[in-house]
């Protein structure tokens, strides 16, 4: 039996782990894909205090690295079960069940999908959820991005160097993101590398086998207009994965997982971290800081109850 099973290696679950690590807590750490979460698939971080900048993908495997020579386990898996009520916290993946004395659920969050017609047929034939990822398929071709938070503002600082041409589609005139990223945009603008189509949305997703193109309408205006585009990179927020907790653990209207201070849910010895918790900012340095001070409490919480 482990100390503790992380379920999800992002810069939470990860800084979960170096902490408790550092106190000789044997962990397990369970991540889908690779470790860094959506960090590994964000591009330039300008905001994480110690770096200038990094790429999101360097910064993931600094601290997976740091993680690791810890002495961290990793098992790459989709979790298929939580049997978490217990004193012993069972996780049950394809090839195993593993079993703790504590767990934390460093679940992150999904892409969310824009609900248009044809969208899930796109995907990968000109849609996409990730510029970083798939950004060098359009290579001097046209692209929009849809969105008005960080994610979509740095997708177009990212792609902006890569295609011909980015039509950012929003579906208001104010954005969510930093100045700092729309300032940058606008100087793009003036070149004519990107195109604000604003107070839009897409209402169609045109194309037989492969995207080739959008409709969008004006919100305001009521037009519609076609834009002739060969891929389509959605950033419109993330939904929390929560779906095999959500009998069990309390969750707010959206789905995520309602914490204390110490990041404890409901269940005793079940934390939760990072972008799946119910939380006002969700940066890398939050998501940190929530890895720090559940160690913290976990490392407690064994030595009460074991
Ligand atoms: P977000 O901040 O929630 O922004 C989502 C954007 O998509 C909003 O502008 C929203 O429009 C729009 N939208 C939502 N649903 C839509 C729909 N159905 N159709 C069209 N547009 C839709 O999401 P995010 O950009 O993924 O960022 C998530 C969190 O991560 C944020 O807290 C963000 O600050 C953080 N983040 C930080 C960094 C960084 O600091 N470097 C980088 C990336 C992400 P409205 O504005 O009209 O609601």
């Amino acid at each position: 039996m482990y100390d503790i099973i992380i379920v999800g290696g992002g810069p939470a679950g990860l800084t979960t782990a170096i902490y408790a690590l550092r106190a000789k807590k044997t962990v397990l750490l369970i991540e889908r894909y690779t470790p860094g979460g959506q960090v590994a698939q964000t591009g330039k971080i300008e905001n994480y205090p110690g770096f200038k900048s990094i790429d999101g993908i360097e910064l993931s495997s600094i601290i997976f690295d740091q993680a690791s020579s810890l002495g961290l386990e990793t098992v790459y898996s989709d979790v298929l079960e939580y049997d978490i009520l217990g004193k012993v916290k069972k996780v049950k993946t394809y090839d195993a069940i593993y079993e703790a004395k504590a767990i934390v659920l460093a679940l992150g969050a999904v892409a969310k999908e824009l609900n248009v017609e044809n969208e899930k047929k796109f995907v990968g034939k000109g849609i996409s959820y990730c510029a970083t990822c798939d950004g060098n398929f359009f290579k001097n071709k046209k692209v929009a991005v849809v969105g008005g938070g960080n994610t979509s503002l740095e997708d177009c600082l990212y792609l902006v160097d890569i295609v011909d041409k980015i039509y950012l589609i929003h579906r208001r005139d104010e954005f969510r993101g930093d100045k700092h990223s729309l300032n940058k945009l606008f100087e793009y603008e003036k070149l004519g590398k990107i195109e604000f189509v604003l107070n839009s949305t897409v209402t169609k997703l045109l194309g037989v086998n492969y995207l080739t193109g959008v409709e969008v309408e004006n919100k305001l205006t009521k037009d519609v207009r076609q834009i002739d585009i060969d891929g389509l990179f959605i950033a419109i927020g993330r939904r929390p994965d929560t779906n095999l907790v959500q009998n069990v653990i309390s969750l707010d209207e959206n789905g995520y997982i309602i914490t204390d201070e110490n990041m404890c849910t409901n269940i005793h010895g079940v934390y939760a971290v990072g972008d799946v918790r119910k939380k006002r900012l969700r940066q890398i340095v939050t998501a940190c800081s929530d890895g720090a001070i559940a160690s913290v409490d976990i490392i407690e919480y064994i030595s009460k109850n074991f």
